[in-house]
């Protein structure tokens, strides 16, 4: 590697961290291997003693994974990556691995439901405390990190309400607490928002959204300075086992080529349909980081340099109008996953927000009325078209 040049994201997103075998193929090449071969036995000594590199388990590292692992590295500006067999063994692993009995730990209240589970049944179970807070709300932040503080969660924008956190202003806090600031930045993705940048310590993801982005596989990636992920996070991931399969690898490789694309694509088409939403008969309200109605829209836009494929709205009518409008929809998918080129709705308080009960769910603001759009990569009249037939079904009745 003497004259590696200087590269640009849609090249890094094709080239970054390749390997190629001895075989010169081009496209990568998928290693389906649990173990590796030593050629004796002091070989093997030597790799288990750190002597020498090679390949050892698929558990601790495997070819596929680790070109999905240093491409993902590169795009974000990050010194080291992990990649994982989910989105939540990225987030559970990512906090588990440093975190002891005693310390205390601080979350936006707007979470993933697994999230909000891991940070308020999960954590407590082995003694560390946890508080929550309103992550709009630079005074509850401020009041929680007067108080010494090993790690901070956030997610920005929030699923499924869209809040910003100021990412610079918390990880200030954050550090004078003498913590770490670990960032869930899924509805993003690493094209439109760097939390690396603004003081963020580790950031995850779900590579099952965007970056597959076309609804195949698992994944998740964990991604911090090359000591932290060496010394803090690497040995329980080592020995704990939340390894990305080298075929879930392989797809989420191939998925990265076109991410610029697709979301360049699917973003144009959730802000122009968040602009047909907003004033569409029978909405309430809807929710997107570029409209001027954002209640965060300065901050959002300081942070992303676009507003995503996630578009949140509210109808007017409540459980039996949402209803109605997610059966009459004919191109929109009902379903649980996003970031994919299938446009998919979901019903917050039925599903992915069922297990937090109504207090919580009230407290965040995902009323009965309120339906998560994740916007595909489909003609953006005929989607617009599909949601105009439903939300005259959901008027229907009323
Ligand atoms: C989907 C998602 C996760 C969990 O990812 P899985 O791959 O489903 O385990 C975590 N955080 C956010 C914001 C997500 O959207």
């Amino acid at each position: 590697m003497t004259d590696t040049p200087k590269t640009r994201l849609a090249t890094d997103l094709i080239h970054a961290g390749r390997i190629r075998s001895n075989l010169d193929e081009n496209a990568e090449a998928l290693f389906l291997t649990s173990g590796f071969a030593y050629e004796n036995a002091e070989q093997a000594e030597a790799v288990f003693t750190n002597q020498v590199q090679h390949f050892q388990y698929s558990r601790f590292a495997n070819p596929t994974v680790q070109m999905l692992e240093q491409r993902l590295a590169k795009i974000e500006g990050a010194e080291a990556c992990r990649c994982t067999a989910t989105g939540m063994a990225a987030v559970s692993s990512a906090l588990l691995c440093g975190l002891k009995a005693g310390q205390r730990v601080v979350a936006a209240r707007a979470l993933f439901g697994s999230c909000h589970w891991i940070v308020s049944t999960l954590l407590p179970q082995y003694g560390i405390e946890t508080v929550f807070v309103e992550g709009s709300s630079l005074d509850e932040w401020r009041a929680a990190l007067s108080k010494p503080t090993a790690l901070v969660l956030l997610e920005t924008p929030s699923n499924p309400m869209l809040d910003i956190v100021d990412m610079r202003e918390v990880a200030a806090l954050t550090h004078k607490a003498g913590g770490i600031v670990v960032v869930d930045n899924v509805f993003a993705t690493p094209l439109l928002q760097k939390p690396l940048e603004m003081g963020a310590d580790v950031v995850v993801y779900s590579t099952t959204k965007h970056m597959d982005g076309q609804g195949r596989v698992l994944g998740g990636a964990v991604l911090g300075s090359k000591k932290w992920i060496e010394e803090v996070y690497q040995p329980f991931f080592r020995n704990t086992g939340p390894a990305m399969s080298p075929f879930n690898a392989w797809v989420t490789l191939k998925g990265l080529e076109t991410l610029h694309l697709r979301l360049a694509a699917q973003g144009a088409s959730a802000e122009t349909i968040a602009r047909y939403l907003e004033k569409a008969p029978g909405v309430k309200r809807a929710l997107y980081p570029t409209l001027d109605s954002h209640p965060q829209k300065a901050l959002a836009m300081s942070q992303m340099s676009g507003g995503g494929t996630m578009v949140t709205f509210e109808l007017e009518g409540g459980k039996e109008a949402a209803f109605r409008f997610m059966n009459a929809m004919r191109i929109i998918t009902i379903s649980n996953n996003l970031g994919d080129t299938k446009s998919l709705a979901t019903h917050p308080a039925t599903t992915t927000h069922m297990r937090i009960g109504p207090e919580e769910r009230a407290r965040l603001g995902i009323t009965d009325g309120v339906i998560r759009l994740s916007v595909g990569l489909e003609d953006t009249q005929d989607l617009i078209d599909d949601l105009a037939r439903a939300l005259s079904a959901a008027a229907a009745n009323r």
